[in-house]
């Protein structure tokens, strides 16, 4: 076989999921697992989480129905509600629960007789300018849901542009928009996600919605002293499968943009651009070669990638190459700190592992 594979470490899962609790201890946390659970897989994560989740989130009724199909039976929010109102009969079949962002749904929901009341999240545009109704609308959208014997229990959500920011100036704006609203109808609120829950206690509402944290990345631009008890729950594990020497001068690799500065030792990977692994993975990108860290040298190609191990003694064909999570020796190479190579964030490295690589659960 192919020597590449992604380590899903489910009790790193469970872990991070509990940091998220108390973080937070007066509310209960959704598991955010929409995207594959960030490219984790979805049903491995619920099912490794279902015994202390109380509900878990996705973005759209084709996720929730594949974790029901599996057998999950917890709750499940919509987090962007319906995108059509052929949707509501399985919401209502599926006990989903839905995000309502916009008038069209509320008409829909309104037309619609579910076998139980539907729990709603009433979503309010507070600043991200993206989905919800404007704060001047809520109070009579939330009035008209609330008479509406098709809603169960109402929340109100926002969702926040900034919360991972050291600079809380436009958080706490969107902050005093929701607690006005919130003492205004006496409502509960779904509002923090992996920044708010980890950093902004005030956020901390009924409900909050923790994602990339709980797959052990650090959403904060300020790290804090929850974030350091993180652990990665993705190993991105390879081997180097060729090894060569180059005299300086040399270049490895498409565009023959790096050059050895010295005679250099160049190992070959079984990764590339197309597993998922970042094409934009710049020149000293960190890689661990035996839990030693050793840096990319050259381009990134589909099926391989080249990293200078000239330092490392140790490196032979078959030995361990850990793209970002936790080597054997247990030495951990951070996947924020790859994003920062590649000039990008986590979320899209972890949804970008393909699916020609096999998960591992363990
Ligand atoms: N809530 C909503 C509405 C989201 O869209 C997301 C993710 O994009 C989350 C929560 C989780 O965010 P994070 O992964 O930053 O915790």
């Amino acid at each position: 076989m192919r020597p590449l594979v992604a380590h899903i470490d489910l009790d790193a899962l469970r872990h991070n999921y509990r940091l998220a609790c108390s973080c937070a201890p007066q509310s209960q946390a959704v598991a955010v697992i929409k995207a594959d659970a960030y490219g984790h897989g979805a049903v491995a994560c619920a099912q490794a989480l279902e015994s202390e989740v109380p509900a878990f989130a996705v973005a759209c009724i084709e996720e929730a129905m594949a974790l029901r199909d599996a057998g999950i039976q917890t709750p499940i929010v919509l987090l962007e509600g319906i995108f059509s109102a052929d949707e509501l009969p399985y919401v209502d079949k599926h006990r989903l629960w839905m995000a309502i962002h916009s008038r069209w749904q509320l008409e829909a929901l309104q037309a619609f007789t579910p076998s139980a009341p539907i729990p709603v999240w009433l979503k309010v545009d507070s600043g991200m300018h993206r989905l919800g109704f404007e704060p001047e609308q809520t109070a009579s959208v939330w009035r008209s849901l609330e008479a509406m014997p098709q809603v169960g229990a109402l929340h109100l959500m926002s969702h926040f542009a900034t919360a991972d920011a050291t600079d809380t100036g436009y958080f706490s704006q969107q902050m005093v928009t929701m607690e006005a609203l919130a003492a205004e109808l006496g409502a509960p609120l779904c509002l923090a996600n992996s920044p708010a829950t980890l950093a902004r206690p005030q956020a901390h509402g009924a409900w909050n919605r923790p994602g990339v944290m709980l797959y052990g990345s650090d959403p904060l631009k300020a790290p804090n002293t929850f974030t350091h008890q993180l652990q990665p729950v993705m190993t991105l594990r390879s081997e180097i499968i060729a090894l060569r020497e180059i005299k300086v001068g040399e270049s490895v690799g498409y565009g023959g943009r790096w050059r050895a500065a010295r005679r250099s030792r160049i190992a070959v990977i079984a990764a590339g651009y197309g597993d998922g692994y970042d094409r934009h993975a710049i020149d000293g990108t960190p890689v661990l070669v035996n839990g030693k860290r050793a840096t990319l040298a050259g381009k990134v190609s589909m099926d391989m990638l080249t990293v200078d191990v000239t330092d490392i003694p140790d490196a032979a064909i078959g030995s361990e190459i850990v793209l970002w999570g936790k080597a054997k020796n247990g030495e951990v190479l951070s996947i924020d700190e790859v994003a920062r190579h590649c000039d990008t964030i986590s979320y899209t490295l972890l949804t970008g592992v393909l699916p020609r690589v096999p998960r591992r659960y363990g």
